[in-house]
Order: C-alpha cells, then sequence, then structure tokens
C-alpha cells in the first residue's frame, strides 16, 4: 500500500486529494495547522488508513515509517487570506517548502508542489504557458503569495537538481467546488452565498477582468497523473474556458435561480487582468483535459453550500 504525506491535508484541495488518494488505496497522513483548513473537512473519511497531525509545516516535520509521496499543499491560497497573513504565507511558501523537501529526501518519496498560476502575475502573455517568466510586482499585497510560490519552485528545482529528488510542479489555475470556505473572499465561495440570499453579487472593478475557472474533482486527477508521471518541469493544470468576472456572476445568479443583481465594488491592487492556462502540455504528457463543464461544476458547489456550508 502506497503511503502519501498530505501537508494542508484539511484545506479544500488538500481534502479533496486526501480522499482520492484513499479510493486509491493510499495510506494517508494528512498534517495541517488548521489555519485555513478545518478538521470537518476530512473528518467524514475517518478510518483506519487516515491519520491527521496537526501541525505547522514551518516546523520540523517528523513522521514515522515509510512515505512514497509528499505532496505540499499547504498555504493560504486565497487573495483575502494571505493579505491577513503575509508572513504566515511567505513563510510557509518558503520554509514550509524546505521541510517538506526535506521529509521527501530523507523517505526517498516523490515530491509535488502545489504552484500556482499567480507565478505569472499579471501577465503580459496570453493565454499562460509554462515558458512564460511572469510579470510579478514583488512588493505588492500579493507578492507574499507570488514570490513565496516561485521561491517554492526554485527550491524545489534545486531538490531535484542537486539532491536528485524526484520532483514535481503543478501550476494551478482558479479551482473551485465543495469545501471552499464561504468566508474566503474568493470570487465563487462569495457569490454562491449571495446568490443563494438573494444579496447584491459583489463584482471588483469594471467585471471585465478574466479568469478560467476549473472543477476540483478535475484537477485532482491531473494532480494525481502528474504525480505518477516522470516529468519534473512545471505543468500548467486548469480549466481554458475563460470568462469576465461579469460573466462568471451571472452563471450563478442562472444556477442559483437567484433575483440578485450585480454591485460593483473597487479593484484590489494587483488584480490580474486576464488569465487563461495553456494546458498543451498537460494534455501531450499526462493525456489530461478537464471533463467538468462550469454549468455542471457551478451546480456541485451550489449544491454543497446549499446543504453543507449554509444549512
Ligand atoms: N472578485 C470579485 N468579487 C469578489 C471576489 C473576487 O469580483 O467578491 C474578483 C477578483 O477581484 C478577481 C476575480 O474575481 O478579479 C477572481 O478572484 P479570486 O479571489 O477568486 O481569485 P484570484 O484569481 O484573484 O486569485
Amino acid at each position: 500500500m502506497p503511503r502519501s504525506l498530505v501537508t494542508g491535508g484539511a484545506g479544500f484541495l488538500g481534502s479533496h486529494l486526501c480522499e482520492y488518494l484513499l479510493e486509491k488505496g493510499h495510506e494517508v497522513v494528512a498534517i495541517d495547522n488548521l489555519s485555513t483548513g478545518t478538521v470537518a473537512n476530512i473528518e467524514h473519511m475517518q478510518c483506519e488508513q487516515l491519520r491527521f497531525i496537526k501541525h505547522d509545516v514551518t516546523e520540523y516535520i517528523y513522521c514515522a515509517g515509510p512515505i512514497d509521496y509528499v505532496i505540499h499543499f499547504a498555504s493560504p491560497a486565497s487573495p483575502k487570506d494571505y493579505l491577513e497573513m503575509p508572513i504566515q504565507t511567505l513563510k510557509v511558501g518558503a520554509l514550509g517548502t524546505h521541510k517538506a523537501l526535506g521529509i521527501a529526501k530523507e523517505k526517498k518519496a516523490t515530491f509535488i508542489l502545489a504552484s500556482t498560476s499567480e507565478v505569472y502575475g499579471d501577465p503580459q502573455e496570453h493565454p499562460q504557458k509554462e515558458n512564460y517568466w511572469g510579470h510579478v510586482n514583488p512588493v505588492g499585497p500579493r507578492g507574499v503569495y507570488d514570490e513565496a510560490k516561485r521561491f517554492a519552485e526554485a527550491i524545489t528545482m534545486a531538490y531535484h537538481r542537486f539532491h536528485g529528488l524526484n520532483t514535481k510542479i503543478i501550476r494551478i489555475f482558479n479551482t473551485y467546488g465543495p469545501r471552499m470556505r464561504p468566508n474566503d473572499g474568493r470570487a465563487i465561495p462569495a457569490f454562491i452565498p449571495q446568490a443563494l440570499r438573494n444579496d447584491p453579487i459583489t463584482v471588483f472593478g469594471d467585471g471585465s477582468q478574466t479568469r478560467s475557472f476549473c472543477y476540483v474533482d478535475d484537477l485532482v486527477e491531473g494532480i494525481y497523473r502528474l504525480l505518477l508521471s516522470d516529468y519534473h518541469d512545471p505543468v500548467n493544470v486548469g480549466n481554458p474556458t475563460e470568462m469576465t468576472i461579469t460573466q462568471l456572476a451571472e452563471a450563478i445568479i442562472r444556477v442559483t435561480g437567484s433575483s440578485s443583481e450585480i454591485t460593483y465594488k473597487p479593484l484590489p491592487e494587483d488584480d490580474p487582468k486576464v488569465r487563461q492556462p495553456d494546458i498543451s502540455k498537460a494534455k501531450a504528457i499526462l493525456g489530461w483535459e478537464p471533463k467538468v463543464g462550469l454549468e455542471m461544476g457551478l451546480q456541485k458547489t451550489v449544491k454543497w453550500f446549499r446543504t453543507e456550508a449554509m444549512g
């Protein structure tokens, strides 16, 4: 039975990964400091194969026994969270990645880093390919996340080149689904509760900025395929269907049957104007592409918010 250690295992993506790995027959050790994650995300999976350790991965990570995969997903991930926890965000991207690489080296495990489309910043190339170096403001409010993840990529490649560690880097584009916190500040978990309450939908700026949203099940499948691949350079995984934020708000109003109106609020500093993954690499190397369309993904997510998050 393969044994996986998932940092951020009680978070949105981490918990979906734990669930998927358990289904694939892995034993899973989930580590989380619960700063943005919650045990409620994993308690329904309770079984002998799942162990939870409350720990901050910026400190030395100890885990007895063999580990085959280290899956490093610990980090605040929403702009609101990393603006509220700037130092912790920098620490987990830098020190936390170092510790996670350290245990992977010790255990001779395969390592995968959750990187992000934010490494492209406010991109001047569109759509974004992996060979684009990005346009990041290092001293702006988002710099704490973007630069931490850029450092995380650099140290991951250093462990690969210098120590021969089997590493992978996945650049994750906007992802949504059940278990996002309704107050995490991101567009989809903000808009769905607003729509369900028939409150105004708060679109920032003029709503013409674009994003491309991937349903969580598709993303998890892509992560797993990359984990098992023999590829080491970064790979974009996301859904290339691009839309404006106003179009997203309209889709959520439609899916929820809401009578909400759209209201426009100031655009946060350094908010990227466009974002769309070029996924030709993921298609070629992993045979992966997303299967769940926006309408279907939103329906599943809305159902979860109705029954679990706002119940
Ligand atoms: N956004 C918005 N209203 C909200 C939350 C976010 O209009 O209540 C916008 C945000 O300014 C950005 C887009 O939606 O342009 C996606 O934001 P999110 O925080 O989900 O992710 P990002 O891609 O910015 O990391």
